[in-house]
């Protein structure tokens, strides 16, 4: 994986070539279980133990041999007042049955897709509407997060809004699955965000 995420138009490429790569994705397993190790360790907020009591996901766009790793997402229950807290994550962006990575490589700029974007949505059944919900997302509802509204000021010149989320993609340097991993763990106090 020696290309770089920089070009737009080379973001679908580069989603349909990681999602062929086992190793990405199990790195994006152990950097989940990493932080659901690290939200065990700590007591609830009463001051009791968390118990272990994941959600059971239905990831959709997922490659077959990948699902396994991305049917669990890690929550705890207190065992004693029984608030929950789940771990953010890099697999999943919030509910959104869909990995994380296609919601972010798949929302183009673009008003039509191009062709290669079509070809790959159509292989991992994601209709059209579905995406224009999460250029809404992008456009609309993302530069209002908080966690936007205190980590724009960091992007030197400021990230375009209007072309979210490529302008932001454009800011993450390197090779490509480097790149996803740091976006993806940028984003991922979303994660646990309705
Ligand atoms: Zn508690």
């Amino acid at each position: 994986m020696g290309e770089s995420l920089s070009t737009k138009n080379e973001t679908i490429k580069v989603c349909h070539a990681l999602l062929q790569n086992p190793k990405f994705f199990s790195l994006l397993l152990q950097i989940d279980m990493h932080e659901a190790a690290h939200v065990q360790s700590q007591p609830c907020s009463c001051g009791a133990v968390l118990h272990k009591a994941d959600y059971p996901r239905k990831p959709r766009g997922c490659p077959p041999e990948l699902r396994p790793d991305y049917e669990t997402r890690f929550s705890f229950c207190c065992s004693q007042c029984r608030k929950r807290t789940t771990a953010v994550s890099v697999r999943f962006l919030g509910r959104r049955l869909y990995l994380g990575l296609i919601v972010v490589l798949m929302s183009e700029r673009r008003t039509t897709l191009s062709a290669s974007a079509v070809q790959l949505a159509d292989a991992l059944g994601v209709p059209a509407r579905t995406i224009a919900r999460w250029r809404h997302w992008w456009l609309q509802l993302f530069p209002a997060t908080p966690l936007w509204a205190g980590a724009c000021a960091r992007f030197m010149p400021p990230v375009d809004p209007r072309h979210l989320p490529t302008s932001l993609i454009e800011r993450f340097t390197g090779p490509a699955a480097e790149v996803a991993m740091r976006l993806l763990a940028f984003l991922r106090p979303l994660s646990v965000q309705p």
